[in-house]
């Protein structure tokens, strides 16, 4: 390749957004918004979605990847990058600030600097956390001290292994994962699924 080509291609920005499962290849995508299977009881991602993230999130997901797999366990992600459009439709379904971001603010999982997941084990199965996904209630904090031993010791082992890689939690969801500076980061609007496919 020419230099100029080689300047070109360093200087695309085209998506900033990866496929997660590229940087992470155990990983499991079961992108709940995707489907009706969810809070809001609607799908609100196309069919054919992927798990988008920045590189930088996708990156420190590896890492976490890397340090859980010792332990035997996968991570299996519910929700990546969220377009921004999305947000305003989740907003004017569920408007309740704490738990869907005001969507003119904009929420980390619209930069690309969230991600919500869970454990599950080397074959993909369950394993037990204090909640479902999305349940708004003291039962997902992560100060609960309700519920089985394995589900508080499952939730320590995930949080350990993230805030090793370096994200940063969210008080109220055991499962919500942010870049410490997500918040300085631009709000995106990209497509999940490729135009081509569309
Ligand atoms: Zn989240």
């Amino acid at each position: 390749m020419t230099a100029l080509v080689l300047a070109l291609l360093a200087a695309e920005p085209a998506s900033k957004l990866v496929e997660a499962n590229t940087v992470v290849k155990d990983l499991v995508v079961d992108l709940r918004y995707a489907t009706d299977d969810n809070f809001l009881h609607k799908q609100v991602y196309p069919a054919g979605s992927r798990c988008l993230l920045l590189r930088e999130s996708a990156e420190r997901l590896a890492k976490a990847a890397d340090t859980l797999r010792a332990q035997g366990f996968r991570l299996k992600v519910w929700d990546c990058y969220r377009p921004h459009a999305v947000q305003f439709e989740m907003w004017k379904m569920f408007p309740k600030p704490g738990y869907v971001a005001e969507p003119r603010a904009g929420s980390n999982h619209n930069r690309g600097g969230a991600v919500d997941l869970t454990l599950v084990g080397l074959d993909g199965g369950e394993v037990e956390l204090p909640t479902p996904f999305d349940t708004f209630s003291p039962a997902a904090h992560h100060g609960y001290t309700g519920g089985t031993e394995t589900s508080r010791k499952n939730r320590q082992t995930l949080k350990a292994a993230m805030e090793g890689a370096g994200f940063t939690k969210n008080a109220m969801e055991w499962w919500h994962w942010d870049l410490p500076d997500a918040k300085s980061r631009p709000i995106l609007d990209e497509p999940l699924v490729p135009p081509a496919k569309q």
